[in-house]
């Protein structure tokens, strides 16, 4: 069977290259030449020995997924639509700051934990990305943003990925082996050599799972918390109802022991009226007392038939004066790229629906 390099990360190519006989530093070799340089053609490799160039077209490709659309915002945020094959499709989002360039990636085509105000969640569940399609994100990505790393100038540089989010279409920690093998290309120097602390998995709270990234492959934290209290959790986040708050609040004290930062992130969405009110802020501090956090509020973006609302904006700001008058560090996240729909929970992409989660809204909404 043909064997697509990008699904492998430098160990398992390491042990690819030792099943053909060859030495192990032809591993780094290969991962340079895909993720640093971009370049998917054997015969460009010019210090690989031509036998060996030969050998591989025969027993391997290298095949990034392809991009479908490609959409660009007014404030220069870029959206992909990345085909991944029998009519499903991903999206991934680059969004350039001044100080640095974040890719937000999807691990999942669709999602089947069913967060009640996230439209990937709305739309249902097909299946996991493999190493390829997920690292693919970034390999397209930089081949987009024409990045070469030869590439010194101001243009060059600022274009670069810096930051990686594990925020796009997905949870993350429900495709776990897939997801560490493409952190390990991530963070693996012969390929994007990115900082253990700027990239971030984000996930809803699957907790046995934040134990084995900690153990695995321990990168920055953030969980979607968005609720204070069990009750609300249950309701807008239910896989709370498996993993509830106190479990999760230890297992964030345990991620830290080996973080490659001091604090975990909560993600809090802000939707009007369901969990944005004094007491809410209060019940958060009481809830968080004994984990080192800061908090990232999201005003909640919409999509059709939705049922939220985003949070009044002074609102968002009396929620934020509580967390902060206690000393804590909140940032409110600004909405980027909302003209082409690329906002955090608008991504859509293409979800063949395996959960029929589709048809129950749709009958809820007739009804
Ligand atoms: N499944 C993971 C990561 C993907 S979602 C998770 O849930 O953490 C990335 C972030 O966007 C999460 O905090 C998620 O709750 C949030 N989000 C989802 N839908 C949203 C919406 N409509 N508006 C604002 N944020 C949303
Ligand atoms: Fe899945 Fe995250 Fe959306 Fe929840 S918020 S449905 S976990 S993608």
């Amino acid at each position: 069977m043909t064997v697509n390099l990008l699904d492998l990360d430098q160990p398992k190519l390491a042990a690819f290259f030792a099943e053909l006989g060859e030495k192990p530093f032809r591993a780094k070799q290969l991962m340079r030449w895909m993720h640093h340089f971009g370049v998917i053609d054997f015969g460009q490799m010019t210090d690989v020995a031509k036998t060996l160039r030969e050998k591989l077209a025969q027993v391997a490709v290298i095949q990034p997924p392809q991009v479908k659309l490609e959409q660009i915002s007014e404030d220069g945020t870029r959206k992909w639509l990345i085909d991944v094959g029998a009519g499903n499709g991903v999206e991934t989002v680059f969004i350039p700051e001044a100080d640095r360039g974040t890719l937000c990636v999807s691990s999942q085509v669709g999602c089947a934990l069913e967060c009640t105000f996230c439209s990937t969640g709305r739309q249902g569940f097909n299946r996991n990305l493999s190493v390829s399609e997920i690292i693919g994100q970034l390999w397209l990505a930089n081949k987009a943003l024409g990045r070469d790393p030869r590439d010194q100038t101001e243009e060059g540089r600022e274009r670069i990925i810096s930051n990686v989010v594990m925020m796009g279409m997905g949870e993350p920690l429900a495709n776990f082996d897939n997801v560490v093998t493409a952190l390990n290309i991530m963070l693996d120097d012969s390929a994007y050599g990115l900082s253990r602390r700027r990239v971030t998995v984000s996930t809803s709270g699957l907790v046995p799972a934040i134990d084995r990234l900690r153990d695995e492959c321990p990168v920055a934290l953030a969980v979607s918390l968005h609720a204070p209290n069990d009750a609300l959790r249950d309701v807008i986040v239910p896989i709370n109802k498996k993993y509830p708050l106190a479990e999760l609040m230890a297992a964030c004290r345990r991620y830290l022991v080996k973080a490659p930062r001091d604090f975990v992130t909560f993600e809090y969405v802000m939707l009007d009226g369901v969990n944005d009110t004094v007491e809410h802020a209060k019940q958060l501090l009481e809830l968080v007392r004994d984990v080192p956090c800061k908090f990232n509020l999201i005003p909640f973006n919409p999509f059709p038939s939705s049922g939220y609302a985003t949070s009044k904006s002074e609102n968002i700001r009396r929620f934020r004066d509580i967390l902060m008058q206690a000393g804590y560090v909140v940032t409110t996240r600004k909405t980027r790229g909302e003209d082409i729909d690329a906002a955090c929970g608008q991504l859509a992409g293409k979800v063949k629906d395996k959960t029929r989660r589709q048809a129950k809204y749709m009958m809820e909404l007739a009804a």
